[in-house]
């Protein structure tokens, strides 16, 4: 008899041991590329997975091979009881590695719950290091705050702290160097990722990107990039840091280097579907099993058949955005 793997391995041979987890669509942000509030109305609170069901699906999903998890939104700290539910997730055994997203607005309110919890290792995103720029993106005065926790993350040991920096033309990349040279003063992992065409704004979409190998050579031209070598557990960021850098420098370019490749991840979104890649529209529904008393080997054969429907690549092109069906702000990017 055939003996079924018990992890998750795709048809195309990939080994998905991450999983994201959406916790919520709320977001206290409205940022031009995103913008929750606006365009798409809130899951009602009864649709959102509650912890217990995302804790269920954890001891599901980690016998079948996950060991990363990386919390995600809508704005995850916004979410009630977040720092309990993160502790009683670090308490998981067989994971090794959970770590959090944010916008940072609420960091320095919670970080010491947050490290309390289990976090060690940051993503923040910030789009700007001007003031007004940064509140023109995102809808809110809130770059101090950010700042702030930035430096309260620092002096506590977080490490490492990541500042994931959407590029757009015309809007924020006359601030790249800007961005480089913080690494200078701080050992803050800058990451420049490509502007997705995904979700609402698409009328702009191709105006907005801006191709890594743009933002690499003006960054080269102030400054050498050295390569970092890979580690085991690097995502789909290529390093580089700087000569007498405290930091580094990532880009990450899921238009024009599709690292579709080497993709190991799964994502589960706010209202508790299964999304094999981010970038395309099929979704499985986890929540209705689970709410109508699926066994354990049935919800981890929903798992196995999401992980068997990832396709090969995306197909997403500045020209040819994902439709409003596809909200950051539920899926968690
Ligand atoms: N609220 C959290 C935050 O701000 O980090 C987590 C959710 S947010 C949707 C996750 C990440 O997706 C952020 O770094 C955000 O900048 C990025 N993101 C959202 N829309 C994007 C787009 N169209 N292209 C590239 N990145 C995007």
């Amino acid at each position: 008899m055939k003996t079924i793997k018990p992890h998750l391995v795709d048809t195309y041979n990939r080994h998905l041991n991450y999983l994201r987890v959406s916790i919520t669509d709320r977001c206290n942000l409205a940022c031009i590329y995103c913008k929750p509030d606006r365009c798409v109305p809130k899951l009602k609170h009864e649709d959102i997975l509650s912890y217990e069901e995302i804790l269920r699906l954890m001891d599901v999903v980690i016998p079948l091979g996950i060991t990363k998890v990386r919390l995600t939104g809508g704005e995850p700290l916004v979410r009630k009881g977040v720092c309990d539910f993160i502790s009683r997730l670090t308490a998981l055994h067989g994971l090794q590695d959970v770590s959090l997203t944010t916008n940072g607005i609420f960091l320095k309110k919670k970080l010491g719950r947050i490290k309390a919890a289990g976090i060690r290792r940051l993503n923040v995103s910030l789009d700007s290091l001007d003031r007004n720029k940064y509140r023109e993106i995102t809808g809110f005065d809130g770059f101090q705050e950010v700042w702030e926790g930035l430096d309260m993350a620092r002096k506590m040991g977080f490490d490492p702290i990541k500042l994931n920096v959407v590029v757009m033309r015309g809007i924020n990349d006359n601030e790249l160097l800007d961005f480089a040279r913080l690494t200078f003063k701080y050992p803050y992992h800058v990451r420049f990722i490509e502007y997705m065409p995904i979700g609402v704004g698409e009328s702009d979409h191709f105006f907005k990107y801006v191709p890594t190998s743009l933002i690499q050579d003006r960054i080269n031209s102030f400054q050498k990039l050295i390569p970092v070598p890979r580690g085991p557990n690097d995502g789909p960021s290529q390093r580089f840091t700087f000569e007498g850098s405290l930091g580094e420098i990532g880009f990450i370019s899921p238009m024009s280097h599709h690292f579709c490749r080497t993709c190991n991840r799964l994502r589960l979104t706010a209202s508790g579907q299964l999304r094999p890649c981010l970038l395309s529209n099929q979704e499985i529904d986890i929540r209705g099993p689970l709410r109508s008393g699926a066994s354990d080997q049935e919800l981890a054969d929903i798992f196995r058949n999401a992980a068997l429907s990832k396709e090969a690549e995306h197909h997403l092109t500045p020209e040819h955005p994902l439709g409003k069906v596809s909200q950051m702000s539920s899926i968690g990017g």
